[in-house]
């Protein structure tokens, strides 16, 4: 019989294996350039913290805001992003709109969110969010990618590194982004959007609180973004 902690530990060597790879690769090239920047042309990873201020996004069965989930990801993989000396931009860093007026306007928002990131030099866009569905049966994570170059490659190895690591026994496949989707509508650079697990699934609820589990988001996402680097022949 396998013991409790023995069960924690094979599921954290891949993870594990992707922070040592993730480590090597950030220092083995970013050190050919300069300090903050990956590769010849030096991308810019934009990390989106989806919602904020009043707009919460998904409220989970116990009342937690998917806004806060998600700016308690994107703040670890932000400071993943630091560590490794990697060119970064937070779109917010703490519980507020990027609506720029007075009133808020999702639009606005987006539109905002939208405009930052094109303003990234070379910028490779994570949006951070949640998942809700009416049932509690759904769980597992999901990324959508844009219809912009890069963004399917990047999503199928951030798809397949969180499946692998997280969620083993879930058969759901990255999809490109629909119409609806703002940001991703609109973006022409390399983009995707992560839903890290279901607020309305009780055992991925309990997991998203965890700052461990954060972490292991955090690092996926890391080691994912760095992998795509690699393969794009950026790094
Ligand atoms: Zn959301």
């Amino acid at each position: 019989m396998v013991s409790n902690k023995e069960a924690v530990l094979r599921k954290l060597v891949p993870l594990l294996a992707l922070l040592v790879l993730s480590l090597a690769l950030a220092h083995v090239y970013g050190g050919k350039q300069s300090a903050s920047t990956v590769g010849g042309t030096g991308s810019t990873l934009v990390i989106d913290p989806g919602h904020g201020g009043i707009d919460s996004g998904a409220v989970g069965i116990d009342g937690t805001r998917e806004s806060d989930l998600n700016l308690a990801i994107a703040l670890k993989l932000r400071a993943m992003a630091e560590l490794y000396g990697l060119e970064n931009t937070l779109l917010r860093q703490d519980d507020s709109t990027l609506c720029d007026s007075e009133d808020y306007s999702e639009h606005r928002d987006l539109e905002h969110r939208t405009e930052l990131t094109c303003a990234a030099l070379n910028p490779v866009y994570i949006s951070i969010h949640q998942n809700d569905y009416p049932t509690a049966q759904p769980n597992g994570s999901q990324v959508i990618y844009a219809a912009g170059e890069g963004s399917q490659r990047l999503g199928s190895i951030m798809h397949e590194n969180l499946l692998n690591i997280l969620y083993p026994k879930c058969r759901r496949v990255a999809e490109p982004a629909t119409k609806r989707l703002y940001i991703l509508s609109r973006l022409t650079c390399p983009a995707v959007l992560v839903e890290c697990g279901f607020v309305s699934n009780m055992i991925d609820l309990e997991n998203l609180k965890k700052p461990a589990y954060q972490t292991a988001l955090a690092a996926i996402m890391m080691g994912s973004y760095l992998q795509y680097e690699q393969n794009t022949k950026r790094i």
